[in-house]
């Protein structure tokens, strides 16, 4: 039934709907390679087909995304040399060296791709349930609308767990404000689903069993809007906030966190691009579970 391994797409209402839904479940949709270059193809898929109006991305199993897949055996897979390397791992900088190779490689597959996905000729709809966490939260960001399960837990934990300035794609200014952006990355704390519709970033929290049924009723009903009117309000939207300076923020932090990721890199003699116990992080494995906001008393 599907053309793809990590994901599952299909069209709803005589093809106005495009449902997209991460399918690794037993990993809580970690992002491995293969996960985002199918989410980028079925992003175009839609993007292409012109019946389509409206695209729902969800996940399968107990979670929207836990964020970049930071070692499953899909992942590791791909990435030796071999029949099972995926190809991505042959150009755009993966036969490089240094600083240059990662930098290529993560401008390709985590923020140019989110970029052009944030960037989409149609409304999309980000369906969030369970964790979404770090490289989750930039999948969401990059949809124009967001709906949410009652359960749903965000956080980004790279600074805390990671020694990293956030995730590639840096919109949590944006999206959570300044300072609350500054504090979320600095604790790792969490916001629940309520809290983020307070910060505007979730339009709608659904019931966890009516999240499905209740998104696509959402979606039918902003597929009614004409496909001109849709197309400009989402530019009209986007263009004023590059006039603010967005897209041009995002570059430069994207930078940053490269930046970031030469230090590890540097100061660990290349074996490791990210903070480990051996370079001064506490183990996240044994920390505590993570806190809510403002419900933790310190
Ligand atoms: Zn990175």
């Amino acid at each position: 039934m599907s053309d793809y391994d990590y994901i599952n797409y299909e069209t709803l209402d005589d093809g106005r709907i495009a449902r997209i839904t991460l399918a690794r479940p037993k990993s809580r949709n970690a992002q491995n390679r293969g996960l985002l270059v199918e989410l980028d193809a079925a992003f175009l898929r839609a993007e292409a087909d012109d019946t389509v109006r409206v695209v729902i991305l969800c996940g399968a199993g107990p979670s929207f995304s836990a964020g970049h897949d930071l070692g499953t055996a899909d992942s590791e897979r791909e990435k030796q040399a071999g029949p099972d390397q995926h190809v991505t791992y042959q150009c755009n900088g993966a036969t490089l060296t240094g600083a240059e190779s990662r930098t290529r490689q993560e401008w390709h597959y985590y923020f140019q791709n989110t970029l052009r996905w944030r960037n989409l000729r149609k409304t999309t709809i980000a369906q969030v349930h369970g964790n979404v966490f770090s490289a989750g939260l930039m999948l969401m960001w990059a949809c124009d609308l967001i709906v949410a399960a009652e359960n749903t837990v965000f956080a980004d934990v790279v600074g805390t767990r990671l020694g990293m300035c956030g995730v590639e794609y840096f919109a949590h200014p944006w999206e959570l404000g300044p300072r609350k952006a500054k504090e979320l990355l600095l604790t790792g704390d969490t916001l629940d689903a309520d809290d983020a519709y307070r910060l505007g970033m979730v339009a709608k929290v659904f019931p966890d069993d009516q999240l499905a049924e209740r998104t696509e009723a959402y979606a039918r009903r902003i597929a009614r809007v004409p496909t001109m009117a849709a197309l400009l309000i989402k530019e009209s939207v986007n263009q004023a906030v590059d006039a603010m300076g967005f897209t041009a923020a995002l570059n430069a932090c994207f930078t940053l966190h490269e930046l970031n990721h030469a230090h590890w890199a540097e100061v660990s003699g290349g074996k490791t691009y990210i903070g480990t116990a051996e370079y001064g992080m506490d183990d996240w494995r044994a920390a505590p579970p993570l806190r809510h906001a403002a419900r933790s008393d310190a």
